[in-house]
């Protein structure tokens, strides 16, 4: 499912409330450095010169939206970047940052700007400093060990390894939320699961190094590319975060 717009909503999501949607990636296809097997927006298709929205078309959308908006009868608690691909990968991330942020705080104050990434430009200070604008940066980590990240992630950057994402990760000091989709099945005859003993192991010390202020773990929801893939049920997303718990970390289940 692709969003056709660049500014969608307000909808309700299971996990941010009421969610106005900003989609800054190209409105056609997916762009994004990962391939997940469970993406919600289908399998990467190559383009050659995708086009993606001008910081300007971005400006305008917002502050039409926000501007006619009627806020007697409905909220924003969130204004969400995510969508159609890893926003982060747009030249002008930085400054649609700040746009947002100033839109924001002339319409609706109390709207926190939010930005799901997938963690892959965290090598790039500009993106770092734009994200650490945000109220909220919520930031994937699918799997902990390299085979099962690249299994589920399948990165465009075939090199791309655990521990550079939590080198970078490591930049927000715990200031973030750690985004976690856990599911098992198989994808081109390998099995695909983050939830074996080994993984889990692996995925928790990853989040002792990292920290993070708040911690999102979900399943499956929807439609996935790869078909082979399993739901994991409540029960089971129950027991993965309760070791977690019992630290006294948050975390939130959405299954
Ligand atoms: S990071 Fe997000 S948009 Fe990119 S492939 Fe994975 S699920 Fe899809």
């Amino acid at each position: 499912m692709l969003f056709p717009d660049i500014v969608y909503g307000p909808i309700h999501s299971r996990r941010l409330g009421n969610s106005l949607g900003m989609e800054i990636m190209p409105l056609e296809h997916k762009l994004c450095t990962f391939n997940c097997v469970y993406c919600e927006c289908g399998w990467n298709t190559p383009v050659q010169h995708p086009h993606l929205p001008t910081r300007e078309e971005i400006h305008q959308a917002l502050e039409t939206k926000l501007s006619t908006f009627d806020f007697s009868h409905a909220t924003i608690d969130v204004i969400t970047f995510s969508g159609n691909g890893e926003p982060t990968l747009h030249p002008d991330f930085p400054d649609i940052i700040k746009d947002t942020c100033a839109l924001r705080d002339r319409y609706c104050p109390s709207a926190q700007v939010t930005v799901l990434s997938n963690s892959t430009q965290l090598g790039r200070p500009d993106v770092v400093e734009a994200l650490k604008q945000c109220d909220n940066r919520i930031l994937k980590l699918d799997a902990a060990t390299d085979t099962m990240m690249r299994r589920i992630d399948m990165p465009v950057n075939g090199e791309l390894g655990v521990d550079t994402l939590i080198r970078w990760l490591k930049q927000f000091d715990g200031d973030f939320t750690l985004q976690t989709c856990f599911l098992r099945g198989e994808h081109n005859g390998l099995p695909v699961d983050n939830t074996t003993p080994d993984e889990l192991e692996a995925w928790y010390q990853a989040v002792e190094v990292l920290h993070p202020k708040h911690i999102m773990i979900y399943v499956i929801d929807r439609q996935t590319p790869e078909e082979h893939l399993e739901k994991i049920p409540r029960a089971q997303m129950e027991a993965i975060a309760a070791p977690l718990t019992a630290k006294g970390y948050d975390v939130q289940i959405s299954a």
